[in-house]
């Protein structure tokens, strides 16, 4: 079976590296640099090209948003085989991933989204977490090489409904980090410890991801590494908040989430998604961390 890999950015490097462990796999990226440093590392082909990929049995793609593969589907569909199975890692929305599902059928191709979770640690350790939108047949063709990067495969629907998933836990990522900061700048406030308050709230009915794994060493710790980007998150609310909307449920929480978070990706540019605590922390005139 061969493979190929489209965008090799944070998340990708590493997917498509595990990949290249088990498959034949071509990979591709905008800047040809890190393509030519995949070769090297992982003894993947290297495609100058978008049309050098399109030979491949199942073709991953993972890119920022929805508009970027879109970008790409003429270069694939006039240049793939039938038969050609197209898993799209990038957490995309869901309208989009019904059109290139319906784009591909057309050609007897077929598509799957599989937006990914478990961060750059897991997409390094081959630990991630899929949830496929598309038909059985495919994903059960696609599985072996899904299994090279993920350790948990959940098939939650039809086309786009793997995007939808993803947007919704991105949704409640957003809530928790907002929520969670602003919790915490009110016990400082009044004289508690934000590392003790988390060891309490850790192991109470509060705790969540963001109270485990991310605050402690990124925000109480003054880290903010660099590993999902803010603007990515923002995307991701945005599908969520849009989607609510579309659906006709109204969403105060989600919505004010979305709203909150575009104007923390306008006041902090290019920073991590947990820098958005900062944002609170401006606005109350006190930084976390420093009791
Ligand atoms: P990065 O910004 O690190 O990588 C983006 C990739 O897309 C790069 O290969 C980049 O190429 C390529 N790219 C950007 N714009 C274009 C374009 N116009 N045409 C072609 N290629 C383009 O993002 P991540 O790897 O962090 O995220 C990728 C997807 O995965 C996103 O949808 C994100 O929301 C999702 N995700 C990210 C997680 C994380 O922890 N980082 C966790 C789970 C999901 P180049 O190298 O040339 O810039």
């Amino acid at each position: 079976m061969k493979t190929a890999f489209l965008g090799l950015g944070l998340m990708g490097y590493p997917m498509a590296g595990h990949l290249a462990k088990v498959f034949p796999t071509t990979v591709w990226n905008r800047s040809l640099e890190k393509a030519e440093r995949h070769n090297q590392e992982f003894g993947s082909s290297l495609a100058n090209t978008i049309a050098q990929t399109a030979g491949a049995d199942i073709l991953f793609t993972c890119f920022p948003t929805s508009k970027e593969v879109l970008a790409i589907a003429p270069q694939i569909l006039e240049h793939a085989k039938p038969g050609l199975i197209w898993v799209d890692c990038t957490s995309g929305d869901p309208a989009s991933a019904r059109t290139l599902s319906n784009m591909l059928e057309a050609k007897s191709m077929h598509f799957l989204d599989a937006p990914v979770s478990g961060g750059v640690k897991g997409a390094i350790s081959g630990q991630l977490t899929t949830m496929i939108g598309g038909t059985e047949t495919a994903l059960n063709a696609a599985r072996p090489a899904l299994e090279t990067f993920a350790s948990k495969i959940v098939h939650v629907g039809g086309a786009g409904a793997g995007m939808a998933v993803k947007a919704a836990n991105q949704a409640l990522l957003g809530v928790n980090i907002l929520a969670l900061t602003e919790v915490l700048l009110g016990l400082e406030k009044q004289g508690v410890s934000s590392r003790a308050a988390l060891d309490v709230i850790n192991a109470s009915s509060g705790r969540s991801n963001v109270s485990q794994n991310l605050f402690p060493e990124r925000v109480l710790g003054r880290a903010f590494p660099n590993t999902f980007a803010l603007a990515l998150m923002t995307k991701d609310v945005r599908i969520a908040a849009q989607s609510l909307r579309e659906q006709g449920i109204p969403a105060p929480i989600v919505g004010l989430t979305e709203n909150l978070l575009e104007i923390a990706l306008r006041q902090l540019g290019d920073v991590d998604h947990v820098a958005a605590a900062q944002m609170l922390e401006t606005w109350s005139g006190q930084e976390l961390g420093n009791e």
